[in-house]
């Protein structure tokens, strides 16, 4: 009797462009966590058209393109592919729900899924369905000498790291920050398995019905990727003001960030927060105007190569952590530095 290979899954998140590539980033980590455990990796995608979904001039895959080939190029030894009109739309009830069913059937070790807005809600259904437990907003991942997956986990707001395991429940399952892994190299002439995954049959109807949806326009860069980060805290005084760091940030070819208080107060998309709730950055360049420098926020700023810091408080935390710390007030200092920029680029 053939025993079957353990296996770690992927859930592929591919619906906002902006976040995708937390995917690859998690089937690059799952081939090396593969490799201590004896495992294969596999990807799992429900949609519609998931195979033509990315642009064709991405996918040289000769079986397969869109989604499925890039999982493949990126790492995926196998595909569980469950394509059908009424995937179309996300589905937090139907996507849990094929979802579970899939991991008792297969019995995965592992299911690792992007901690994106889509993959937060996801993965706690599926863990609770599957009465397993599950570490969110992993920075860190790894396997112990008993096999189990480490999931290392940020913990008392952000000032420890827990490195939590899962002994007896299966599947150990995490939620993964994007920017945390890098992604490997695609190689698309890798070839893999398929499995088509029918729709079952008795799938309950849909208990939430899209009306609309509309794609959020993209600005530039992702803030995880930018070379240069431009952040702004409540010190920048208003929305007005604020809205000064973008001007900044273009000049400097650079994307805009933003603490907590900032984002909630409307002065910049939830997109921007870095911090224990948001973005993990790693520029070479980040600018931080008038942040106090927080745990919360600066747990996801350790990776930025170079700090300049402006705040009119010489004692702020975020200013000892600067590399250069301008004492000024933060919203005239952009301004300066602005008419400076086009100076130069004059
Ligand atoms: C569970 C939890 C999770 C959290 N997650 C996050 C997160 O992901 N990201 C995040 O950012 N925060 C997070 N927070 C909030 C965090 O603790 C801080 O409250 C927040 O980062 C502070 O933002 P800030 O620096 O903009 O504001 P403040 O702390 O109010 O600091 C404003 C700074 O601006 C300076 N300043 C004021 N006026 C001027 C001026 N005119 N010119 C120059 N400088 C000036 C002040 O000296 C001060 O240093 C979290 C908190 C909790 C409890």
């Amino acid at each position: 009797m053939s025993v079957k290979k353990r296996a770690i899954w992927v859930f592929g998140d591919y619906r906002n462009y902006f976040q995708n590539r937390v995917t690859l980033q998690l089937l690059s980590r799952a081939r090396e966590l593969a490799v201590k455990i004896d495992a294969e990796v596999c990807a799992v995608v429900f949609g519609y058209w998931t195979d033509e979904w990315v642009d064709d001039a991405l996918s040289h895959n000769p079986t397969f393109s869109g989604v499925v080939g890039e999982y493949i190029a990126h790492g995926a030894d196998k595909v569980y592919l469950t394509d059908h009109p009424r995937l179309a739309a996300y589905s937090t009830e139907t996507y849990a729900l094929l979802m579970e069913r899939l991991a008792r059937r297969e019995m995965p070790e592992i299911i690792l899924v992007g901690a994106t807005t889509f993959g937060r809600e996801f993965a706690s259904r599926v863990a609770k369905r599957l009465g397993t437990g599950l570490s969110a907003d992993c920075i860190g991942l790894d396997i112990n000498g008993e096999g189990l997956l480490v999931q290392m986990a940020p913990s008392f707001g952000g000032n420890l790291v827990a490195e939590i395991v899962t002994p007896e429940r299966r599947p150990q399952m995490a939620t993964v920050r994007p920017g945390t892994f890098a992604e490997i190299p695609h190689d698309y002439i890798r070839k893999s398995e398929v499995v088509q995954v029918p729709l079952p049959e008795d799938l309950p109807e849909d208990r939430v019905r899209l009306i609309r949806s509309e794609r959020c326009p993209q600005r530039g860069l992702k803030i995880e990727d930018a070379k240069v980060v431009v952040c702004g805290g409540r010190g920048m005084g208003s929305k007005k003001k604020f809205a000064k760091l973008f001007e900044l940030a273009e000049l400097l070819n650079g994307e805009v960030g933003a603490t907590r208080p900032v984002v909630y107060a409307d002065w910049a998309d939830h997109d921007a927060l870095v911090g224990q709730a948001g973005k993990h950055i790693k520029p070479q360049i980040l600018f931080s105007f008038g942040i106090s420098g927080a745990i919360q926020h600066t747990a996801a700023c350790n990776d930025a190569k170079f700090i300049i810091a402006v705040n009119k408080n010489p004692n702020a935390a975020m200013m000892k952590k600067a590399d250069v710390a301008i004492v000024a007030d933060a919203s005239q200092f952009c301004t300066a530095l602005i008419q400076e920029l086009k100076r130069c680029i004059r």
